[in-house]
């Protein structure tokens, strides 16, 4: 009996991991393929299971499917590798560039953590171990196999897939199911994360084109629910963002933006550009302190074929942004910690975008105590992470060890999500030619999935169920 079972992001916005088994009459297990074999982030309970095994040996499972590149989708790679897998991994060109540094980075980063609190003891684990090194992620990425979207891969008699658009980020894609079981044939729609609708003014700043592909079937959707109760506001953030910025440089005050590394600190430049260009914000030093950041621009450089009008208008008109004056890419530590002395007004793009670790911790503690500085948040912010409670206005916030005290400005700005919302999800899935039988919502906190859940049963009368961790659904 073929089943699919949720392995992550079922409760949670993090640690994606859905499995399929082809089963077969036998009652051998029959091909296991993981769509998305993602890291769990933010709460320590959710964190935890990073450390689990998957419930059938990693070396049994024959392919990974990825939808695209970002850690809650990919970032369980390593380990999976580390514990035995060898199958390939199917993934677009881009999304594959993209892995090949944000998977290093993050053994970097976890060795980094672990050496930190075997320094300080501050871990009850002893020693502190990363859950996967710098050097075995990048064995990892020997795995990874190019699949051009629009293209069939075969993997067995039973099942064949196909990559759609998702338009979340750069090389992000659906993907499509053919599945042979219980002799009948099957279509699968797993969706990944969803981007934004084609209207460029409700989702500004797109560096990729929008609009997720349209007219799908599936018998069967295994469908995200990020933002399943929220809308996002419909004005334009440009003039908030010019005043906030503007108001933050007129007292003296720094603004530190925490931005995922991929995608979103691009567009964030695109637009800080625009807004200097335009005289809408004074010029003042602009510093992207992400060793991912060159990278990650020229990977953007190279993969043209996936911009925007916007995009590609702002590369016309002003060159590669490594180029741009006043703009520095922070590579190395010591340019890095450089910044900590740069006084006047400047604007610092760090990652991780969550706050759940990277530089943008060391530019927290030295400017989140002071009250003429803005810290402003432009993205998602998981419940458990530093980034939630400073969104919350929490009084302190625990960073190393050490609690640093919240006296900055705190903004945050919900334009700039890469998730599309209801009204646009809704916009989306009138597009589909049939109604699947069952469509099961992941990728949600428990809130947001029971809403879209609702809603959806309400406007499209779906049936439509909220997956559990580990449950296990016939296919
Ligand atoms: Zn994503």
């Amino acid at each position: 009996m073929a089943y699919i079972q949720f392995l992550g992001a079922a409760g949670t916005v993090t640690g994606s991991k859905h499995l399929i088994n082809t089963g077969d009459p036998s009652g051998r297990s029959g091909l296991q393929v993981l769509i998305d074999c993602g890291l769990f982030q933010g709460q320590k309970d959710w964190r935890e299971r990073n450390w689990h095994d998957t419930p059938i040996p990693a070396k049994e499972i024959d392919a990974v499917i990825l939808t695209h590149a970002h850690l809650d989708h990919c970032g369980w790679i390593p380990r999976l590798v580390k514990e035995g897998f060898r199958g390939p991994i199917y993934a677009t060109p881009p999304t594959i560039d993209l892995c090949g540094i944000i998977l290093p980075d993050s053994g970097h980063l976890q060795e980094e953590d672990a050496r930190f609190y075997n320094k300080t003891k501050k871990s009850k684990h002893d020693p502190a171990l990363p859950l996967y090194t710098f050097e075995e992620a990048e064995k990892s990425l020997q795995y990874f196999k190019v699949a051009h979207v629009g293209d069939t891969v075969t993997l067995s008699p039973e099942l064949s897939f196909r990559f759609v658009r998702a338009a979340h980020i750069l090389g992000s894609c659906m993907v499509e199911i053919s599945l042979r079981a219980n002799e009948q044939n099957r279509r699968l729609l797993f969706t990944g994360d969803i981007g934004r609708v084609r209207d460029h003014k409700v989702a500004p700043g797109k560096v990729v084109h929008s609009g997720p592909e349209e007219g799908e079937t599936a018998d069967l959707v295994v469908m995200e629910s990020t933002y399943g109760n929220r809308i996002h506001p419909k004005e334009d953030p440009l003039p908030e963002l010019a005043e906030l910025i503007k108001t933050t440089a007129q007292r003296g005050g720094s603004v530190v933006v925490p931005a995922f590394a991929i995608e979103r600190t691009q567009k964030f430049i695109f637009i800080l550009k625009h807004l200097m260009e335009s005289g809408q914000i004074p010029r003042m030093p602009v510093f992207c302190d992400s060793p991912m950041a060159i990278k990650a621009v020229e990977i953007f450089l190279k993969h043209d074929e996936e911009y925007s009008e916007e995009t590609r208008e702002m590369i016309r008109r002003y060159g590669s942004p490594l180029e741009w004056p006043g703009f520095t890419f922070a590579s190395t530590p010591e340019e890095s910690k450089k910044i900590n002395s740069v006084l006047s007004p400047v604007i610092i793009i760090s990652s991780s975008g969550m706050v759940t670790g990277g530089r943008i911790l060391h530019h927290l503690t030295q400017r989140l105590p002071e009250p003429k500085n803005l810290v402003l948040f432009i993205g998602f912010q998981a419940p458990g992470t530093r980034g939630f409670a400073i969104k919350s206005k929490a009084d302190e916030v625990k960073i190393y060890g050490d609690f640093v005290p919240i006296r900055a400005q705190v903004a945050a700005l919900e334009q700039f999500s890469d998730h599309a919302d209801p009204p646009e999800l809704l916009q989306w899935l009138h597009t589909f030619r049939n109604r699947p039988a069952t469509t099961y919502l992941v990728h949600g906190e428990p809130d947001a999935s029971g809403q879209l859940r609702d809603l959806m049963q309400r406007e499209l009368e779906w049936k439509v169920q909220v997956a559990e961790y580990k449950e296990k659904v016939g296919v």
